[in-house]
């Protein structure tokens, strides 16, 4: 009878190399995201500039305002390292020009979201804000009964005598 061997389960090191690698790179993104003060992590997105309406040497505002230094000034315009990009949207907030940038991204949710001036910007975090207070305002207050509770004023003797 043939001897059976011990099998070890094989591990491919370079799989487990390369996870790594990944998870260093999204730890590194979602870093980034937060510093500019967005809390999600976009897998998918794409940015673009309209090197024809762009201000360029006059302006530069995008490259100081990108986290991740996606954004450099060559050869007399703005050059875009998209690899590096984590769709932060910062820098259509700061362009002076409407439809210079455009940057696109997919959310957690499935949701395609497209910025290119910054009122789309701004009225997304208005959104943001508004959803967070209404979270914060339904955790202390979850139903009428509880804002009652917490504000209706207790009748005043001088009230109760009226009556
Ligand atoms: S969206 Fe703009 S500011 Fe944000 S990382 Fe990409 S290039 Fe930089
Ligand atoms: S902020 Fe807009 S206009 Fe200014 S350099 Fe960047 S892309 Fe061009």
């Amino acid at each position: 009878m043939a001897e059976k061997r011990n099998e070890k389960p094989s591990i491919d090191i370079f799989e487990v190399l390369l996870e790594a690698s990944k998870e260093k790179k999204r730890a590194k993104r979602e870093h980034l995201l937060k510093s500019v003060g967005v809390k999600e992590f976009f897998e998918e997105g794409s940015i673009k500039i309209d090197m024809k309406t762009c201000k360029g040497i006059e302006c530069q505002f995008c490259i100081k305002v990108c986290p991740s230094k996606a954004l450099y000034w060559k050869a007399g315009e703005i050059g875009i390292t998209e690899d590096l990009c984590v769709y932060c949207a910062s820098c259509v907030l700061s362009c002076m020009v409407d439809d210079c940038i455009e940057v696109r991204r997919k959310r957690r949710n499935g949701e395609n979201e497209r910025f290119t001036n910054p009122l789309h910007v701004l009225t997304l975090m208005n959104s943001i804000n508004a959803r967070n207070r209404m979270k914060v305002i339904e955790s202390i207050l979850p139903d009428e009964g509880a804002y009652l509770k917490r504000y209706r004023r207790p009748i005043s003797e001088s009230e109760e005598e009226k009556k």
